[in-house]
């Protein structure tokens, strides 16, 4: 007998015609809006597998789903993955590296083009009929080329930032990272430099670590404080890696100069909160690798790895916390 599979968000026809070789498919059938928890819980049944796309793998989904055996994350964070209660139950987690890491490094520069020449402030102006003469240099921007720019985390998404910064506009790259990274340093000519002289030096500072224990709130006030006045912060991480209202006052007080965000603390953020207000602020909503053809990617590869998970092959991403 097929095992049965619970899809918690719309895939492609490919996608859903792959997993129907295999599986008995039910799929969240709302495109409207994503499946809260509590309807996934009461959705899941007796599904063996789950194809998860940033719903939140607790003890509790888990105590709902007694026949679980593998989940596969559409994403290559799995911060939202309870890894102990997966553990616990034996439960094969997986998820999707690689074939996002070019969407979310273009995105990462689309963040700091935009912040730095103030895109969306003077997108506004054009819109609202602002533009009469010329632009005042009150609405000047900096420099992106030539400028130094500092990576929290140079994995597989850093470096594809480094890359473009370095090749593409003439940027002195710098890191910081748990490991340092011989082999990087020499292909693409970045430098190591302890955590505090990179928020010291920097003129963009790029956070791209993963959510852990670890780095929660890895940026708060004081790291704030070390920036250059004229700094451009950009997160493309999780919101979690930044206490927020230290980033919310750091803006609000012109301590550096703006910032680009992808992703918050609370999401979908909410309409009342003070970074929508702020000028020196380009805001998107968690769309990092949103591109159709990388979504497409990364659902097909999610696909697979449960595929080979619930037919007894080792998948191609297991979770590196919850491999043997
Ligand atoms: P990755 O290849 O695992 O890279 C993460 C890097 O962060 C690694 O080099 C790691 O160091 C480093 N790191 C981990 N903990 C650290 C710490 N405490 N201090 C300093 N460095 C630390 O992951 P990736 O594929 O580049 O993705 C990174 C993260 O980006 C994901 O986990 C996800 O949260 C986020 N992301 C967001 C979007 C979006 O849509 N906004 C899209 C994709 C990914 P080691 O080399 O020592 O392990």
């Amino acid at each position: 007998m097929r095992p049965k599979v619970y899809i918690s968000s719309k895939v492609s026809d490919e996608v859903k015609a792959y997993l129907d070789q295999y599986c008995e498919c039910e799929m969240w059938q709302n495109p409207e809006r994503a499946i809260t928890g509590q309807e996934l819980a009461e959705q899941i049944g007796d599904a063996e597998g789950l194809i998860a796309a940033g719903n939140a793998i607790s003890e509790r989904l888990l105590s709902a789903a007694p026949k679980l055996r593998a989940v596969s994350n559409i994403s290559v964070g799995y911060n939202h993955n309870d890894l102990d209660a997966m553990k616990k139950r034996g439960i094969i987690g997986t998820h999707t590296p690689y074939v996002l890491d070019d969407t979310v490094a273009d995105l990462t520069l689309a963040l700091m083009l935009a912040a730095a020449r103030r895109v969306t402030e003077l997108h506004n102006l054009v819109r609202g009929g602002g533009w009469q003469r010329g632009v005042g240099e009150q609405l000047f921007g900096l420099d992106v080329h030539h400028a130094k720019l500092g990576i929290i985390g140079m994995g597989r998404i850093g470096e594809k930032i480094a890359k473009r910064a370095k090749f593409g506009f003439d940027m002195e790259v710098s890191y910081y990272n748990r490991s340092r990274k011989p082999d990087t340093e020499e292909r693409l000519g970045v430098n190591y430099l302890p955590l505090n002289d990179v928020l010291e030096q920097s003129d963009f500072i790029v956070l791209m670590t993963p959510l852990t224990a670890e780095t929660k709130h890895m940026i708060g006030e004081e790291q704030f404080n070390r920036m250059k006045r004229s700094a451009i912060f950009i997160n493309v991480s999780r919101g979690e890696t930044v206490d927020e209202a230290a980033l919310i006052e750091t803006l609000r007080s012109k301590r550096i100069y703006a910032a680009g965000l992808d992703v918050y603390e609370k999401e979908p953020v909410s309409p009342d909160n003070p970074l929508l207000q702020l000028d020196n602020v380009v805001t998107l909503p968690h769309i990092g690798s949103a591109t159709k053809k990388t979504r497409d990617d990364m659902a097909m590869l999610a696909a697979r790895n449960l595929v080979d998970a619930l037919y007894g092959r080792e998948p191609q991403y297991v979770i590196p916390e919850l491999k043997n």
